[in-house]
């Protein structure tokens, strides 16, 4: 059932769904509409499947979930077969899991790599998208699911001069394919966010020297990475039913760990601290969930934020060095708390400097050096840890026109509008993984794209057995959602920092809180009973109604 056809009179390729992007989101997709009997094609630009995994291949890239938990739940077999070797598994990892579930489901029949799409029009008299791909073809489809990713879109910084630097320039979000040797190199970093900091200790252990160069200095927790035993494997394979149930319908995160009871304040200073420790001890994202009210109350937060600064001046040797680490432009976990092995203390090796570009931004990147304050520093690679044009950067790539030519760019002009962050209203019949207004980037994703993976393939299914030929989000439900989204965000301490999530790391781009932080139990019940109401907030229409526009 999921071989495309010609369609007589069309002249194209034509399927009953087209998927963008084979990472996680779009694997999944394409296995739950083959289930279903859809015929579906998805289109990847890269050589492969994985997304980020497939992009991400610079030194040190590994997951910040624990890989018992960050990988598919849909499959038991799946799940008890796969042998996790550590407790954050490397990216070479976990790509070779991606390619080992695409040939366990026989997913590449259908998957068209090294293609990107450049457009999707929806007709409004046929009722179907045209879409096109890079090499020219267009296909039709009746629906469009875009698996672009959150974190695809890799951001090269403006950097006055760049091109002129006549050493390599890598991005870790598109990094080579065959190994980079930075062996006798001085290395420039620029950029310490996730990526920086779980590249930096590598580079520098390789290098002959390493410089960082730091606009803002990020909150980061120990991994405390390690090999992973039988018996570790054993205790989540054999709970998974309750983990897995804990992490789509309790934890606000998607992750499975205790729960705090209560806020920071209502603990005496030792007791406290002893709780950051222990957390601290045992390493992780979930260093956020020794207390429930650190992301609410900003005095509670300083509590856990204290703590932290309180480590990297008992490991970073040098007072000013330490002094430049400590985090002070925004309140802790309010930008993606990073995950790290051994970042601070890579600060303590000698052929490591850190240069601060917040008080002097690059002035100019020449033929070899980095200027910063008038010192020129010298380099023979740079490495751009610059992040990604995140949420909504691939999507835009796309040039997507729905009822009436509205491009999405246009309506998103002033930031994302979706109602659930699954569609948006004008775009019928195209629905978005993890898209904006939804948990996406803060949750575990691959519980987040499996509800979304889930949701969207019943409503096709529900669709169908109706005999509907489109479904499209009504304008007042996601105006209503899109101020929950916000309503939500501005009782929290997260619009503070100037994040990513925030769209503060693109110039230009509106500020706006992009995720729902409500948390993904309480997204997914939601989501669930729109849906047990005969997708409430959606026009459902057959093909011989007239096509108003949704109200
Ligand atoms: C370094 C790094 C570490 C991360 N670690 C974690 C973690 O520990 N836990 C966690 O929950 N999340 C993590 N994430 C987030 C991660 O992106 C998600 O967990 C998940 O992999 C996303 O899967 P996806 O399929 O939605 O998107 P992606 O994996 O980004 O896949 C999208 C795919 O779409 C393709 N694509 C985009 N546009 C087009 C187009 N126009 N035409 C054709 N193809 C297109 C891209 O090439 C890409 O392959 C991390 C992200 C990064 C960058």
């Amino acid at each position: 059932m999921s071989q495309g056809h010609t369609s007589p009179g069309r002249g194209a390729e034509s399927y009953d769904v087209v998927v963008v992007g084979a990472g996680f989101a779009g694997m999944y997709m394409l296995h739950r509409l083959r289930g279903l009997g859809f015929s579906a094609r998805v289109y990847e630009q890269g050589s492969g499947v994985g997304g980020t995994w497939y992009w991400n291949r610079y030194p040190g890239a590994r997951c910040d979930v624990e890989s018992m938990q960050y990988s598919y739940s849909f499959s038991d077999e799946l799940q008890q077969e796969w042998d996790w070797s550590e407790r954050y598994a490397p990216q070479a990892e976990i790509l070779r899991y991606a390619n080992h579930v695409a040939d366990r489901f026989d997913l590449r029949r259908d998957i068209q790599f090294d293609t990107r799409i450049e457009s999707a029009v929806f007709d409004e008299v046929t009722g179907r998208w045209a879409v096109t791909t890079s090499r020219g073809d267009t296909v039709q489809a009746q629906f469009v699911v875009l698996a672009t990713g959150c974190l695809s879109n890799a951001r090269k910084p403006d950097i006055k001069g760049l091109e002129t630097f006549k050493g390599p320039v890598y991005h870790t979000g598109n990094w080579p394919h065959e190994p980079v040797d930075f062996t006798g190199l001085r290395v420039g970093l620029i950029g310490t966010g996730s990526s920086g900091i779980q590249s930096a200790p590598i580079i520098a252990e390789q290098a002959s020297h390493l410089t960082v160069f730091q606009r803002t200095a990020n909150f980061s927790v120990p991994a405390r990475n390690g090999a992973l035993s039988d018996e570790e494997r054993g205790a989540f394979r054999n709970n998974y039913p309750e983990i897995r149930r804990f992490a789509r319908e309790v934890a606000r995160n998607g992750i499975y760990t205790e729960q705090p009871d209560r806020g920071a304040l209502d603990d005496d200073e030792e007791t406290r601290r002893a709780k950051y420790a222990a957390r601290w001890e045992r390493g992780g994202l979930t260093f956020m969930y020794a207390y429930n009210n650190l992301g609410l109350d900003r005095t509670a937060n300083d509590t856990a934020a204290d703590f932290v600064r309180g480590k990297i001046a008992e490991i970073v040797n040098d007072p000013g060095k330490a002094k430049l680490l400590q985090p002070n432009s925004h309140p802790i976990g309010t930008k993606r708390i990073c995950v790290d092995t051994d970042y601070f203390a890579t600060f303590n090796r000698p052929n490591v400097a850190l240069v601060d570009i917040k008080t002097h931004p690059i002035e100019e990147i020449t033929a070899s050096a980095v200027r910063v304050a008038g010192t020129d520093h010298e380099v023979d690679a740079l490495v751009l840890a610059t992040g990604f044009d995140a949420m909504t950067g691939s999507v835009a790539r796309i040039d997507i026109r729905g009822r009436g030519g509205q491009t999405l760019n246009q309506k998103w002009a002033e930031g994302p509008k979706t109602y659930l962050g699954l569609m948006s209203a004008g775009f019928p019949n195209l629905f978005i993984i993890t898209g904006p207004g939804s948990p996406s980037v803060l949750s575990n994703m691959i519980v987040s794209i499996e509800q979304h993976v889930d949701w969207i393939a019943d409503a096709l299914g529900s669709l169908r057995r109706q005999g509907l030929a489109t479904m499209e989000a009504d304008r007042d439900a996601e105006e209503k959602w899109v101020a929950h989204v916000n309503e939500v965000a501005a009782g929290t301490l997260y619009p503070q920092a100037n994040s990513w999530y925030m769209g503060a790391n693109v110039p230009g781009k509106p500020r706006i809180f992009m995720p729902y932080i409500g948390g993904v139990g309480v997204y997914r019940r939601i989501c669930d009973e729109v849906a047990a109401k005969g997708y409430e907030g959606f026009v459902l229409q057959r093909a011989d109604q007239p096509r108003a526009a949704a109200s």
